[in-house]
């Protein structure tokens, strides 16, 4: 088998230092979630971790090479995450260079609570600076909402559609499943999941402060 690219490989050195942070943090507990990187966008290719691994103990080999299709481009005994063909979507409908997909508590509870709006607003806070050409905290961030289902072929059409229908979004919950965002590269769709994941808990505990005020009670 022919060594990876360049490319490859230190895609894989950033996957393992990610992973391992997103999942001190929280985002990617008991092997949910997942990491891609485009390596070539004509054909496109793209690396991602491989199903059932464990982000906290991520090694360079875990990331699997895949076509457009999700199949695996070379013989490997693994199998690509699969959400695999939701990545491909995200990376087709936005030219994106990483994708990234976490499953913390905040925006799986977010995800819930905000699904009969069809997405949260974020806004007022200096962090939505960290979300790529926004230079203010007036901004106002649309995070689409999408049902969750086990049929991937079906919710990566479904993002795709809400891409197109959103093209200034920098990313959508799914329902009681957790977040997807992107970047141009790895470090800013790594720097968008830093903001969202900070934005969703903010907005998550002012809401929930709200309420408990509007209650006459103490949160
Ligand atoms: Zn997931």
């Amino acid at each position: 088998m022919a060594p990876p690219a360049p490319s490859a490989i230190a895609t894989a050195h950033e996957f393992v230092r990610l992973g391992r942070m997103f999942h001190r943090r929280g985002w990617v507990l008991a092997t949910s979630g997942n990491l891609s990187a485009v390596l070539s966008r004509d054909p496109l290719t793209l690396a991602i971790t491989r199903s059932s691994i464990d982000k906290g103990r991520l090694k360079s080999d875990d990331l699997i090479e895949v076509d457009d299709k999700g199949k695996p481009i070379g013989p490997t005994p693994h199998k690509p995450s699969a959400e695999t063909l939701i990545h491909i979507a995200v990376a087709k409908a936005t030219g994106a260079g990483a994708v990234m997909h976490t499953h913390s508590v905040w925006g799986t509870l977010m995800s819930d609570l905000f699904a009969n709006k069809g997405g949260v607003s974020l806004e007022g806070y200096e962090m939505l600076k960290g979300l790529e050409g926004v230079s203010s905290h007036e901004h106002k961030e649309w995070l689409p909402i999408v049902e969750n289902t086990q049929d991937m072929q079906s919710l990566a059409t479904t993002a795709s559609h809400l891409i197109h229908r959103h093209p200034d979004a920098h990313g959508f919950l799914v329902r009681r499943h957790g977040l997807y965002t992107w970047g141009a590269d790895i470090s800013s769709a790594a720097r968008h999941v830093e903001a969202f994941e900070f934005l969703l808990e903010a907005t998550g505990r002012a809401a929930a402060h709200r309420s408990a005020a509007n209650r006459g009670q103490t949160p």
